[in-house]
């Protein structure tokens, strides 16, 4: 019989500043013969997140960085071609961590066992997955919303911007998200039910955002960083909180922002307006929290009062371009790539 391959995309080589379709490279691979334990998975939905940018680079940060040769990291849903495990059958479909890449031989305790009839597939990957965690255990534990306060977050029409401020509204507080463009602002206004949306390219920016919070903002949950941060530190209330999710608009620079030193500016509003900045990365509240997240975020889709929207690309080759695109904000709703059929 002859042997298993996968079609792959690796890191070609690490990008100063932003990142382009040289950077990556697309091989074809033998795969090893199963052992006991393992399972052969063929992709269905390859998960593109801005994290990914973090690996690609050897700066130090929360996790190892993908080294040059090797296959871009990523979370599948993948199906079950070939099992030599007791607990994964044949057939079945699974969350895993696979990778950029056709098919995969992985351990089996790497992968979940998901039930197709529960919820379209893709939605592991986003609003039933990591970032609709990323937005309830960060809004919830961190931000904690009270009922009448007003909560801000950009990104807002994303995997984690648009359950943040859905969330935050069930929760009885008002949201106002932050989205590139008249399109994203509509959606997540007038299909998300944010109480209100403003644009972040639109030249008066700052000045529709302080409108869209007459009472001031009492959470901000920070997405994005740079100027967008900048529109928002003058409205904070007296002890906002802020949960530090992500600082997308940084994560492509390569020097030091131009312009003065905001941090003394920025530590004097922490002392004087009481505020608590927190940083956090999801998987540290996965053992307190999944199981209600899981609950919650299932009961609230059921309900409709938790939307989402994906942006699906199809076949492998498209991921670099739409990982960069999103890093520029050209994906509208959580970004898969839909690597092969879903039977
Ligand atoms: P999205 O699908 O929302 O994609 C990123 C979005 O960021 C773009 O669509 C764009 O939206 C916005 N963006 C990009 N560049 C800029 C910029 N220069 N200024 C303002 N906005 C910009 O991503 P996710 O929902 O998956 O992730 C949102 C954030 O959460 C990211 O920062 C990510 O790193 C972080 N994250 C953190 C986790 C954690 O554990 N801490 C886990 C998961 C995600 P628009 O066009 O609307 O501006």
């Amino acid at each position: 019989m002859s042997a298993v391959t996968s079609t792959r995309i690796v890191l070609a080589s690490r990008p100063d500043g932003e990142p382009t379709t040289d950077n990556f490279r697309t091989e074809t691979i033998e795969l090893p013969e199963l052992s006991d334990g393992q399972v052969l998975l063929r992709t269905v939905y390859l998960s593109l997140d801005p994290y990914m940018r973090g690996r690609m680079s050897a700066a130090e940060s929360y996790a190892d960085p993908v080294e040059v040769g090797d296959v871009m990291v990523g979370a599948t849903v993948s199906q079950v071609l070939e099992s030599r495990s007791p607990q994964v059958a044949a057939g079945s479909y699974v969350l895993a961590y696979s990778g950029w890449q056709t098919r995969a031989v992985v351990d089996d305790n790497t992968v979940r066992v998901l039930d197709p009839s529960a919820a379209p597939l893709s939605t592991a990957l986003g609003v039933l997955g990591m970032p609709g965690f990323t937005a309830y255990s960060g809004l919830l534990k961190i931000g904690r919303p009270q009922p009448g306060e007003t909560v801000v977050v950009a990104a807002a029409s994303g995997p984690v911007g648009s359950a943040v401020g859905q969330i935050a509204k069930i929760y009885g507080a008002r949201a106002v998200g932050i989205a590139g463009g008249p399109d994203k602002c509509a959606f997540v206004q007038g299909e998300l039910g944010f109480d209100a949306a403003i644009d972040h390219r639109a030249p008066d920016f700052a000045e529709q955002l302080r409108a869209a919070v007459p009472d001031g903002i009492d959470v901000y949950f920070e997405n994005v960083g740079g100027s967008v941060t900048a529109a928002v530190l003058p409205l904070l209330n007296l002890y906002a909180r802020i949960p530090v999710c992500g600082l997308v608009s940084q994560y492509n620079a390569a020097t030091a922002p131009e312009g003065p030193d905001r941090l003394p500016g920025f530590m004097g509003l922490v002392l004087t307006k009481s505020l608590t900045v927190r940083g956090f990365i999801q998987s540290e509240f996965v053992r307190e929290m999944y199981e209600d997240f899981e609950r919650d975020a299932s009961r609230w889709i059921a309900e409709g009062r938790l939307k989402y929207r994906e942006d699906v690309v199809h076949g492998l080759d498209n991921a670099p371009p739409a990982f960069l695109g999103m890093l520029r904000g050209k994906n509208f709703g959580k970004l898969v790539v839909r690597v092969g059929p879903e039977e």
